[in-house]
């Protein structure tokens, strides 16, 4: 048995959405990713997109209203209701208490958080590998150091908000992509 309710938090460049799209494949649930949800709303030219847009270029996270609203919608889509992995969600204290109270209404409640751990000097390596490969407008240095302040400032808090709620399990993010796959199965069993 693998729990079915998760988050997967982390730095950016932890690997969260390349383990993610594995566990979409292992577990059969949706990956919902707030970063794509946005992505597409900016390339969409949608209100939120246009909200989004300057916030996501300079690194900084989009205020907790406008990410709650799109992540809410989405969790109350139909193949959500067997399982989710939130990925990059929540990314605040603020984001997190929006959530625990909007899952009753879901029927569920949130079972493991996988924090993955990774060295900064490593992150910001494949950050800027990834600028090369994907030519995400927000991978450039200026924008990945803000990135790195705001997980450390505002997102990185939300590991002892898990701890208190007794979900939160702290995985190894160096290594290759199945072996870190393998850490978090482990976690989830
Ligand atoms: P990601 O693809 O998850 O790295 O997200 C890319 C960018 O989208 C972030 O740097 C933020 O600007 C924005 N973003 C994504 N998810 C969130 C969130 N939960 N809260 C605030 N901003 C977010």
């Amino acid at each position: 048995m693998s729990a079915t309710r998760l988050i997967l938090l982390g730095p950016p460049g932890a690997g969260k959405g390349t383990q993610a799209l594995r566990l979409v494949e292992a577990l059969g649930i949706p990956q919902i990713s707030t970063g794509d949800m946005l992505r597409s709303a900016v390339a969409a030219d949608t209100p939120v997109g246009r909200e989004a847009k300057g916030y996501m270029d300079a690194g900084k996270l989009v205020p907790d209203r406008v990410v709650v609203g799109v992540a809410q919608e989405r969790l109350a889509e139909p193949d959500a209701r067997t399982g989710f992995i939130l990925d990059g969600f929540p990314r605040t204290v603020g984001q997190a208490e929006a959530l625990d109270e909007m899952l009753p209404a879901l029927g569920c409640r949130l079972e493991r958080c996988i924090v993955l751990a990774v060295s900064e000097a490593v992150l910001i390596e494949r950050l800027l590998k990834r600028a090369q490969i994907e030519g995400r407008t927000d991978d450039n240095e200026a924008s990945i150091r803000t990135r790195m302040v705001e997980y450390r400032e505002k997102t990185a808090p939300l590991i002892d908000y898990y701890r208190g709620e007794g979900i939160a399990a702290e995985v190894d993010g160096l290594g290759s992509v199945e072996e870190v796959g393998d850490r978090i199965a482990a976690a989830l069993a």
